[in-house]
């Protein structure tokens, strides 16, 4: 089953018009939510952000969060979801293509989910990452349908035989193409700051959490490129990646090549909190 505006239907009731305007404008906004153990994590807190995001873009959601959730809650149930994913999209409407805001248009929220298993041999043995010019727009805080410049650095890295892409916006290192960057060094995280230049992760947010509660000191400020390439550990942070350590990045080793004490410590915090929050 998919979500399809208020509704729970089977994917082939439903169609997208041509003219909705995430097709034409990628004007709207999305989610993804990870589920464990068929309960969805920190979902309060990606349902806020998805409101968030829907004002920044002078969206109004069709119908209340709290209904939302219900909706999204009776589909996993429905899909018998134990571990995945569920993807909410909400476009501004479908109406005749003219660049404003239209003025009749129902904005569409539609959401599926996906099976699938925790990336365990990247968790365990780490990726390699590229590094690459962050061309991306100036409202990166918006997790808005416009992925084109995430699409394109992806696409350098698993050209270059690796996982993931690393941002860099004039010296400076600001996020994954999907994902959030953190270095560690002498001991310290540190990771740049929540402003519009990145995606502020849910899971991000899990670490400093975390991290305040293993005592490991974090740094909100920025970080050069240069720093990335002496850091004594390197990691990636997401929804579906979780924490996941980069070993390799542009061919050279970080560190000693292999995941290092303080990323595996805050993993197995984030193990923790999987099952605190999803098997109680
Ligand atoms: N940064 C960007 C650009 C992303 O697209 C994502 C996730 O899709 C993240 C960071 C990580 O966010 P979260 O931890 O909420 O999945």
């Amino acid at each position: 089953m998919i979500l399809y505006d208020e509704r729970l239907v089977s994917r082939e009731e439903t169609d997208i018009d041509i003219e909705d305007r995430a097709y034409q404008f990628g004007d709207g906004v999305y989610e993804m939510i990870r589920v464990y153990h068929g309960r969805p994590f920190y979902m309060d807190e990606h349902l806020a952000r998805l409101e968030r995001s829907a004002t920044e873009i002078r969206l109004s959601l069709p119908y209340p969060i709290t209904r939302l959730k219900q909706l999204l809650l009776d589909l996993i149930q429905q899909n018998h979801l134990e571990e995945g994913n569920v993807y909410i999209q909400v476009s501004r409407g479908v109406a005749p293509r003219y660049h404003g805001f239209p003025e009749q248009a129902r904005p569409l929220v539609i959401a599926y989910t996906q099976h699938a298993k925790r990336p365990l041999a990247e968790l365990n043995h780490g990726i390699k990452a590229v590094t690459t010019e962050d061309i991306r727009w100036l409202r990166c805080d918006i997790k808005s349908l416009n992925l084109l410049g995430a699409v394109l650095a992806k696409q350098t890295a698993i050209d270059h035989g690796a996982k993931e892409a690393i941002l860099v916006r004039d010296g400076i290192v600001t996020e994954g193409s999907s994902t959030n960057i953190f270095i560690i060094k002498d001991g310290t995280l540190h990771t740049h700051p929540a402003n519009h230049l990145i995606l502020n992760g849910i899971t991000r947010q899990v670490i400093f959490k975390l991290a305040d509660e293993c005592e490991i000191p974090i740094s909100e400020t920025t970080f050069s490129k240069e720093a990335l390439e002496s850091a004594d550990e390197v990691f990636l942070s997401s929804t579906t990646m979780e924490i996941c350590p980069i070993v390799e990045i542009d061919g050279r080793p970080v560190g000693q090549g292999v995941p290092g004490p303080v990323t595996k410590q805050l993993q197995e915090a984030f193990v923790n909190e999987i099952k605190r929050t999803t098997l109680a």
